[in-house]
């Protein structure tokens, strides 16, 4: 046995174990990150599509590595998850997202909404109610103004309990947004399941709704059951102004992308909302 064990190591190229090394640092600075205060939030505005107005923004976190630079969060979200750091992670985002949010409430900025993404693992591997009941007293942000996304693979496991946990939520008096809706398992019926305000239409039907019948029609779809119970649509990865008049034409609520803006980081997202508010 052990002589088989060790020829296991014959499968290893080289090339394979540079990638695992690289993961392996990877993971050693990530776990360092939150400390040495590499991550940092974007911003990126969302839009009313009837008055044009910036109404809420979601929070996306970037990591400023120091060798490496920006990583992306497809990069090491992953990573976070498989490793268990998007715990202490995801709770430093909250508390960030949220001190943020209430410092521009004091500074008089209109009401805005602000949109924190939870990953599935903080559902299981945390109290997440207390936590955000606990992020909300210390930052003093009132509990309507913090929108919580979460996927609807969350639902699909354990869907008694997440249910559950998420009716406390909603009972904390917070916002709860199903993300990259349409891609998942569950069918448009399981939305009425879930005790949510806004379904988010993921962009990847939003990006073909003039070239893929199929997504311009469930795209309509999506928006016309989502009004039917009183939801809320916002659309994400919007990039043109067809895209835009599309979803204006079907009555969508809201909508996030490129067309209007890129994530931004702090000071860039303040300068743009005083040329909205002139103030
Ligand atoms: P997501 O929650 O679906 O976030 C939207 C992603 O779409 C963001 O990518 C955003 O930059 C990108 N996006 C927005 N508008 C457009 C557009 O018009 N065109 C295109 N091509 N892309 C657009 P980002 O910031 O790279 O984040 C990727 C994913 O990483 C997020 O997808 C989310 O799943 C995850 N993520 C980011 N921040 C957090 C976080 O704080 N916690 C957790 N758990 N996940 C996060
Ligand atoms: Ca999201
Ligand atoms: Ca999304
Ligand atoms: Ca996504």
């Amino acid at each position: 046995a052990k002589a088989q064990g060790r020829n296991t190591f014959g499968f290893y190229t080289a090339e394979m174990n540079q990638v695992s090394l690289e993961k392996l640092r990877l993971e050693h600075d990530l776990r360092q990150a939150v400390a040495r205060n590499e991550l940092v939030l974007f911003y990126q505005p969302q839009v009313n599509v009837s008055t044009g107005q910036v109404v809420g923004v979601e929070a996306l976190l970037r990591w400023q590595h120091p060798q490496l630079g920006m990583v992306s969060p497809a990069k090491f979200i992953p990573l976070a998850e498989e490793t268990g750091l998007i715990v202490p992670i995801g709770a430093w985002v909250l508390r960030e997202a949220c001190a943020q949010s209430q410092k521009w409430q004091a500074w008089g900025f209109p009401p805005l909404k602000m949109s924190v993404n939870l990953s599935a693992l903080q559902f299981k591997k945390q109290n997440v109610v207390q936590l955000v009941q606990s992020v909300l007293q210390e930052t003093g942000l009132p509990a309507h103004l913090l929108d919580l996304e979460f996927t609807e693979s969350l639902v699909m496991e354990n869907t008694e309990y997440i249910i559950q946990v998420l009716q406390s939520l909603r009972d904390l008096g917070v916002q709860l947004s199903v993300d990259d809706f349409g891609t998942g398992y569950s069918s448009l019926s399981y939305l009425k399941r879930f005790p949510v305000n806004t379904v988010k239409i993921d962009r990847s039907f939003v990006q073909s709704v003039h070239h893929v019948r199929e997504d311009a029609v469930l795209t309509r779809a999506i928006i016309a059951l989502a009004r039917s119970m009183n939801l809320k649509t916002v659309a994400e990865g919007v990039e043109t102004i067809e895209q835009l008049n599309f979803l204006m034409q079907h009555n969508c609520d809201e909508v996030q992308g490129f067309y209007f803006s890129k994530p931004l980081p702090v000071f860039e997202l303040e300068q743009l909302m005083h040329r909205q508010t002139h103030f």
